[in-house]
């Protein structure tokens, strides 16, 4: 038998940060989304409040969420605001390498790290020659007695500018290439490494994202997760486990645009009714309505999955990222179009999801490398 309702415990889990989103981030969203900076303000808070680090195991100080759980809070960040709730989840994505394939001693170590500083990690894949194509990394760590030495070149690494440390995918045998990709921890106060200022960009504005250059960096053999030549692998499981959070982010978003354009359109009287009495209208809120249920849903299966160790989960992760991020496009698109001048202006607040959605398409993968994934996933069927 199939159940779709949430468990006590998987409600409380939605309505702690459905609460916190109220409190913290729906209020802060705007002065976040103009000022471009990293919300440390509601970091902070979402430390205090059990709200940072919901993957990681409680004994290291995580709430221990499987990805389903992880789904949930997610999806009410997003509702908030996605800039802000990457913020949160980039963490995740960073410290994701770090429950994979680091052991207890590094795990202590930079979990405990992290939480003692209430601080947050960077995640270091993207190079300015390697986007969509990963295995086109150029940054080198070359073994030299118990250290590696590291450099290179990654751009786009959001929460760069803030992180304490970061996980960082470089090759240790350029004659080998993309088969000798391995993952570090590498601390950001290291001498040689240069954090560029932030990027510019159109959306998701509360989080920040950097350039960073390694020079000469010295990374304590220690600090390797797992064995060289396992990062290609680390990375694509990574993301396995984070695609779930961008589709959930995603779905929040949608919803929370979705809601606004129910109410408003309800509201607003032209011609003598109501815009929504308008069967173009309702249409498209139907529509809304409709996509937004069939994302959630393909995104609590592939987290379902996930958490039961289903086969074929890089396919259903990023269908779930490919569907549900296009679906947040869509809603947010439409819901600035049926709210007119008013949807188009910054007071109603779903302008900027629109403009936040658009980023969900690109990061983690683009959706046309979803696309790839999800064929090749067919095909080994
Ligand atoms: C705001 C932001 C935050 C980010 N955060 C991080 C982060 O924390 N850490 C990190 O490592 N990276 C991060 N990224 C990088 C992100 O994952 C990449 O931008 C993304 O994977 C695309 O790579 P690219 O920008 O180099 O585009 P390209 O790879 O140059 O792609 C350009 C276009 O070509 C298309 N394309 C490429 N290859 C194919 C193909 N085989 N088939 C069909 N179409 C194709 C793409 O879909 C895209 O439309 C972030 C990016 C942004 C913008």
């Amino acid at each position: 038998m199939i159940s779709f309702e949430l468990s006590p415990a998987q409600q409380e889990i939605r309505e702690k940060y459905r609460d916190f989103t109220k409190r913290w981030i729906v209020p802060n969203r705007l002065k976040y989304d103009e000022l471009a900076e990293f919300p440390w303000e509601v970091v902070k808070a979402a430390y205090s409040e059990g709200i940072m680090n919901g993957p990681m195991p409680k004994k290291f100080g995580g709430n221990g969420y499987n990805i389903f759980e992880g789904a949930l809070a997610s999806e009410e960040l997003g509702a908030g605001c996605i800039g802000i709730g990457i913020g949160i989840d980039a963490n995740t994505l960073a410290l994701t390498p770090l429950l994979l394939a680091a052991n207890e001693e590094q795990q202590n170590r930079f979990f405990g790290q992290i939480i003692d500083e209430r601080g947050v990690a960077a995640y270091c894949l993207t190079e300015p020659n390697a986007g969509s194509d990963v295995q086109g990394i150029r940054s080198t760590a070359i073994k030299h007695g118990d250290k590696y030495i590291l450099n290179g070149h990654k751009r786009f690494i959001t929460n760069g500018e803030v992180a304490s440390f970061m996980t960082v995918f470089a090759q240790t045998d350029p004659e080998k290439g993309s088969r000798s990709l391995t993952a570090f921890v590498v601390p950001a106060n290291s001498p040689g490494v240069d954090v560029k200022p932030r990027l510019q960009k159109m959306g998701q504005k509360a989080s920040v994202q950097n350039e960073i250059i390694f020079k000469d960096v010295e990374v304590p053999e220690g600090n390797r997760l797992g064995m060289e030549g396992h990062g290609f692998l680390i990375a694509m499981k990574t993301f396995d486990r984070t695609r779930t959070g961008v589709a959930a982010l995603s779905v929040g978003c949608a919803r929370a645009a979705f809601e606004i354009a129910k109410d408003w359109t309800q509201n607003r009287i032209q011609f003598g009714k109501p815009i929504a009495a308008n069967q173009a209208v309702a249409f498209m809120l139907a529509d809304m309505a409709t996509e937004l249920e069939a994302a959630r849903l393909l995104t609590w299966y592939a987290a379902w999955a996930y958490d039961n160790g289903k086969r074929n989960l890089s396919k259903l992760s990023a269908m779930s990222k490919l569907y549900a991020s296009d679906v947040a496009m869509k809603v947010t698109t439409d819901a600035v179009q049926a709210m007119g001048g008013d949807g188009y202006s910054r007071e109603f607040h779903v302008e900027k999801m629109m403009r936040d959605a658009k980023l969900c398409q690109i990061y983690e993968g683009t959706n046309q490398i979803q696309r790839v994934v999800i064929s090749k996933g067919i095909m080994k069927e």
